[in-house]
């Protein structure tokens, strides 16, 4: 049944998917079609279950179907999915945001990720009066034609683009202060913004260097540059207070996504009172949205932060975290395995090479063949990771030590070959 809806969905949808990602292209695996999902756990649509690792992208931080979101959804649906009006919920959800997030005094949200990036350039480019952009090899911000570079650019590259707008962008290296430094102490003068991801978590999960995010802020400072964080996997995620907390340093904009839609589409971007005045109606920067800050996937968004506030389970991702990491390091170990386990909190990755990885050219320089056998065994074995060697992978609330052991356990026999 499997095989004929997916040569189904190759016939009726672009690529047979709605997001290129989910083609499996990467993993040489024909790809799965979910069923349904619970907890850690998802079914595709031949009764087959899989301990989930790839958690909806990063977005469901406890665990599928919980069932305060679930009745929080089906509640708001029942009172009216759209009003194309101003609800309580967004105020609240944007005060309990405000909360986490002391860096955002004021939120405008958005329908996902890309939009609220897009609208983060268009802010800083009238804040500053220019044009460049600064962002990082390897990272994602969505899909706008905004945010996609050439090929060979270091971005998620596109056709269609218009050259004056992927030729604004600037690309740095990641963990790489000087690199950064030149782009902004420049002839042709620096750029309205940086925007990066803290962690960068779309080129496999590469944490930032001690000083790196810091330089960063010191030379917005200096010349005058927006400093964008793109929280939208780290948000709530890595700390209460996102990346921006963990890492103590304080960006003008933030944008969110994901998590704070409780598994439905949702974005936001937010940050100094001034900086968010330029929107309209307010002012100058036009943004808008029939479905942004839509009530249900309010609702959903408003009890997923309520329970994980009240769950307050950071430490504990932490420490089920670190017992993979351990684990996975001794079955390397075990084995003589070239593998590098990356990891922050519950956002972790394996790269199959036998050097640290610090920056995307580093995450490129693996070994992909090795990351599809290894995922094509464990997807045999009833686990699920995320289906490239260049994505991250993803505990939640949901996730225990059974599901870690499982895990472990099938990397270990396909380092073996067992
Ligand atoms: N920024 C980051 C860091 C992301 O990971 C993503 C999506 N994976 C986006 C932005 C874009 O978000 P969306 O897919 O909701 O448009």
């Amino acid at each position: 049944m499997d095989r004929d809806l997916t040569a189904e969905a190759q016939e009726v949808l672009a690529g047979g998917v709605n997001s290129p990602a989910r083609s499996f292209r990467s993993t040489g695996t024909p790809p799965l079609i979910a069923r349904s999902a619970q907890g850690a756990w998802i079914t595709d649509t031949e009764g087959r279950r899989y301990a989930d690792f790839l958690m909806a992208w990063g977005a469901v931080i406890l665990g599928h179907a919980h069932p305060a979101v679930t009745e929080a959804v089906r509640r708001a649906a029942a009172a009216g999915s759209a009003f194309g009006l101003t609800t309580e919920g967004e105020v609240r959800l944007a005060r309990l945001i405000r909360e986490a997030v002391p860096s955002v005094e004021r939120l405008r949200m958005t329908t996902s990720g890309t939009e609220a990036a897009m609208t983060a350039l268009r802010l800083a480019r009238a804040c500053t009066g220019r044009e460049a952009v600064l962002l990082f090899d390897g990272a994602y911000h969505g899909h706008g034609d905004a945010l996609l570079g050439g090929p060979g650019s270091g971005l998620t590259s596109s056709a269609g683009l218009l050259p004056a707008l992927s030729g604004a962008l600037r690309v740095g290296r990641f963990n790489d202060p000087s690199s950064a430094r030149a782009f902004f102490d420049t002839p042709g003068g620096p750029p309205a913004c940086a925007l990066v991801e803290l962690v960068l978590g779309n080129i496999g999960v590469v944490p930032p260097q001690p000083g790196f995010l810091e330089e960063l802020r010191l030379l917005c400072d200096r010349f005058g540059a927006l400093l964008i964080f793109d929280e939208v996997i780290t948000g709530f995620r890595v700390a209460r207070g996102g990346a921006q907390e963990r890492y103590g340093v304080r960006p003008d904009l933030t944008i969110f996504g994901k998590i704070i839609g409780g598994g439905l589409p949702a974005g936001a971007v937010g940050g100094r009172r001034e900086i968010m005045a330029r929107l309209a109606p307010e002012g100058d920067v036009y943004h808008a949205g029939t479905m942004a800050g839509n009530p249900v996937v309010v609702a959903a968004g408003l009890a997923a932060i309520e329970t994980l506030l009240a769950l307050d389970p950071w430490a504990a991702l932490e420490a089920l975290g670190a017992r993979l990491e351990r684990d996975l390091r001794d079955a390397a170990g075990e084995t003589g395995a070239a593998l590098q386990v990356n990891r922050v909190g519950s956002m972790f990755s394996l790269f199959f090479t036998a050097r640290p990885v610090t920056d995307a050219s580093s995450a490129r320089a693996t070994d992909r063949r090795r990351f599809q056998r290894c995922f094509a065994r464990l997807l045999g074995a009833g686990v699920l990771l995320a289906p490239s060697p260049l994505e991250a992978c993803f505990l939640s609330a949901a996730h225990g030590e059974a599901e870690v052991a499982r895990l472990v356990d099938g990397v270990r026999s396909a380092l073996t070959g067992a």
